[in-house]
């Protein structure tokens, strides 16, 4: 098949990209490198498969391709929060572009959402039925209502148009190919420790988040964007239900790096989600898909992604 995947020269999509050309699709990454670095992408460049373009979301374009991932739009909340206009726009407008790819060319088309759309929730694990908690004029209500009204949009465009699309709500995913300077928990920790800084925990450290690795995270992807069912079409969580604290979890990265690590407590940002766990039921019962990488394995395959970059 010939897959587009926009956002493909970031953290997540540079993996989605490899994995859909090492099952022989064509790929096309399309990315404005806005976080997204041709690094990540470099080893990929030589193959004949694989085609990269600069373009922006915000703007229409016309490509003949059988399935769109669309993954376009930071993720950080440092640099969706950089500029909240265009992030809305790449989230809203860039979800009325590719659907309307989609329907002309009769693409399928998945769109990567988050978890960010249950807000501050109320409900424990979280659910897909459950509707969320969701400030709509705070400083993440640019990354999370924008992602909710994608949402929305492939759904009328499903409902009105008989667009073939596929929503994953996507819990706090970590890897290889992250930015040291990404602002994540997980890569400013790995990035602190190795560096011999002290940990930057924000507020006390007791919220809790839930890590999924990114290898898992794209099986799931591939698994829902090929499979076929009457309520395919409604988001399906893809996360790794172990939940831990940030305090836990800045124990773990010690642990992973072998060093003591020091801690230094910082505000808490307005808006921090309390807690965060996925109910995977779903996604296990639809896609017979659950994670296979605890968190201690990823973090070690993580630090050593950073070591290397850090020491060269
Ligand atoms: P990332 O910042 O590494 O990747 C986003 C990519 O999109 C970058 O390459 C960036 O340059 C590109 N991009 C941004 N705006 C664009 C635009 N207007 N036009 C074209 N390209 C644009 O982040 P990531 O972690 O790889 O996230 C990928 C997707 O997954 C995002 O849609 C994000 O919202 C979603 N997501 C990620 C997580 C996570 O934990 N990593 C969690 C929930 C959802
Ligand atoms: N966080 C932290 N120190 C950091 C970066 C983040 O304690 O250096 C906290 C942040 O306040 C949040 C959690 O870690 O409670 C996860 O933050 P991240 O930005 O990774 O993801 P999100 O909040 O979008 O889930």
């Amino acid at each position: 098949m010939r897959i587009l995947v926009t956002g493909g020269a970031g953290f997540i999509g540079s993996h989605l990209c490899e994995r859909l050309l090492n099952e022989g699709n064509e790929v096309i990454a399309l990315d404005n490198f806005f976080t997204g670095r041709r690094e990540n992408i470099a080893h990929l460049l030589d193959q004949r498969q694989f085609e990269l373009i600069r373009h922006d979301v915000t703007e229409p374009i016309l490509l003949e391709v059988d399935q769109i991932y669309n993954l376009a739009c930071p993720a950080s909340p440092i640099h969706y929060q950089y500029n909240p206009v265009k992030t809305v726009k790449t989230s809203v407008m860039g979800a009325i572009n590719m659907l309307g790819l989609a329907k002309r060319v009769r693409a399928r088309i998945f769109q990567a959402s988050t978890s960010e759309v249950y807000g501050d929730p109320l409900v424990h694990p979280q659910t897909e039925d459950y509707f969320g908690n969701v400030n709509s004029v705070g400083l993440r209500s640019c990354y999370d209502e924008g992602k909710r009204v994608a949402e929305t949009l492939f759904m009328d465009y499903h409902r009105q148009n008989n667009v073939d699309t596929r929503i994953v709500r996507i819990f706090n995913t970590y890897g290889p190919r992250m930015r040291a300077d990404d602002g994540r928990v997980v890569s400013n920790f790995i990035v602190q420790a190795l560096r011999g800084e002290d940990l930057t925990i924000y507020g006390t450290g007791e919220q809790t988040r839930s890590f999924c690795y990114v290898d898992d995270l794209v099986e799931g992807f591939i698994r829902l964007m090929n499979t076929e069912a009457d309520d395919i079409h409604l988001p399906v969580n893809i996360g790794n239900p172990g939940e831990f604290t940030m305090n836990e979890l800045a124990a773990e990265v010690g642990k992973a790096i072998g060093k003591e690590v020091k801690i230094k407590n910082l505000p808490l940002p307005p808006d921090d989600p309390k807690q965060r766990q996925p109910n995977i039921e779903r996604a296990r019962n639809l896609l017979g898909w659950s994670p296979t990488v605890p968190l201690a394995e990823g973090l070690q395959k993580t630090v050593s992604y950073f070591a290397e970059r850090i020491k060269a």
